[in-house]
Formats: C-alpha cells, structure tokens, sequence
C-alpha cells in the first residue's frame, strides 16, 4: 500500500483499526486516562505510553463547535466520492466502511485533494453545538500520499430512513475485529452526505480516539443527514457511548464557512 511509505504505519494501522502487534487495549469507558495507558511491550518513555497525547496535546478533538465565528476566505469543499465495492468493518469501537483499495474518491479542500480511506458512525456526536449533541455523527477519514489527514464530520439527526444507511448496518459483521471483504456490494457514498455541502465549520484537531494524533484538519458540515429512530437503534446494537467527550479549545478558533 503505497500510503505506507510516508504514513507512520501506527497512524494508518489506528485509522484503518488493523490488529497491530502489541497495540494497547482502550475503551470508551477509560476515555479520560487514554493518555495514561501503557504498552508492556516497551521498556522507555516515551514509548510506553503510546496514547500520551490524548493527555496532553493541546489540540484534541471533538470540541463544541458554539464559538465559531463566520469567516469568509475559507475553501470550497468539493465532494468527488464515487460509488465503491467495499470493505464492512466491525472495529469493536465502531461501525467502519473502508473503501477499496483502488478507491479514486476524494475531497477536494481548495485544489487539495485528499483521498478518502474509511468512513465510520458515533454514537451520540462527538462534536456538540452549545447544549446540542446530535444523536450520531459520520466521520469521513481522508489521508494524503504525504500523511496529512482531513476528517469531514456530518452530524446525523432523526428523520427518515437513508438507505445507504441501512446496507451498511446490514453489511456490518456482528463480532468486533470481524471484517467483510469481497462483499459485492456497492455502496453510493454522496447518499450518506446532506443536500447542503458548502456550509461548514473548521479547524485543526486530532482523531479521536488513540492514539489521538494531531495535526488534523476538521470539517463538520452545518446540514445533517437523515437516519430513522429503528436504524439508530441498529447503530446502537452494534456500539453505544462510543463519543469522545469534548476537549477545551486552548485558543483555537473555529471557522465558519457559510
Ligand atoms: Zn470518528
């Protein structure tokens, strides 16, 4: 796999949640002492806490989106995701989408592209707006040749049924590690977007789980996409409270694009 020439293999291994060897075992339940979480496999500190930055990096992600102001030299976002043949992944955190390998989709962020490797659902939100938590999100994780990551976060809201939606919950194996390949199964990836696209609030943060790299652009678009109450209680079969909580800002601003 090419990306593996200039992703750290940790960082792609953490988004793609293959097992790697002597990868520390987290949860949801222990969120506030990810940082602390120690790899016997290691004998140094650093090392043996692979996770620290979830303690200490200062630009931790989800965050409440409330304060953002408008700002108007912000990119356009331009949506190229192709219908795929992929991969259903149960990661034992998440329910997870990951796209063939020869995969072409990407986001467009100005003239960057960044090409989009996995998609997968928390539940509730992880992003909140004030008092606001939605009652899930989509994270759409997108990684460049050179490493940097772009996640674009749709919030997901009670209305009616999405069908692509329901092919995912029905392609999603039942045990945690469990993978589907070769499903022949083709997923219209633009049908999990909301009509709206070029409304969003931005800055840099992390992934949200371990090992909680930074250096991570978000966008979380305004719009939400649709799911019904039966397919959140689907979700919900699968993970429930697999949220991070919010982190502080530490002086980062939030864009608004609108
Ligand atoms: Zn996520």
């Amino acid at each position: 796999m090419k990306l593996m020439t200039n992703l750290s293999n940790y960082v792609l291994a953490a988004l793609l949640t293959l097992s790697i060897a002597n990868a520390a075992e987290w949860s949801y339940e222990e969120q506030k002492r990810w940082g602390s979480i120690e790899d016997h496999s290691q004998h140094e500190v650093p090392h043996i806490y692979p996770y620290a930055v979830c303690s200490i990096g200062q630009h931790q992600s989800p965050v409440d989106l409330a304060t953002s102001q408008v700002s108007k030299r912000l990119n356009n976002l331009k949506f190229r995701y192709y219908a795929d043949k992929p991969d259903f992944f149960n990661t034992g955190h998440a329910v997870q989408v990951n796209l063939s390998n020869d995969y072409q989709g990407e986001l467009l962020v100005g003239k960057e592209a960044y090409p989009l490797i996995q998609l997968h659902f928390h539940e509730p939100s992880e992003h909140v707006i004030g008092t606001k938590i939605f009652p899930a999100e989509l994270h759409f994780v997108h990684v460049r040749d050179d490493g940097k990551i772009a996640v674009l976060g749709v919030l997901l809201e009670i209305g009616k049924d999405n069908p692509v939606f329901q092919t995912i919950l029905e392609n999603t194996p039942p045990q945690g590690g469990e993978l589907k390949q070769d499903s022949d199964v083709w997923l219209s990836i633009t049908s999990l977007l909301p009509e709206k696209r070029d409304e969003y609030y931005t800055l840099a943060g992390s992934l949200t789980t371990p090992p909680c790299s930074e250096g991570v652009d978000w966008y979380v678009l305004t719009d939400t996409t649709e799911i019904s109450e039966t397919q959140l209680d689907r979700l919900k079969s699968f993970f429930s409270g697999n949220a991070r909580l919010k982190q502080e800002l530490n002086n980062r601003a939030i864009a608004k694009k609108k």
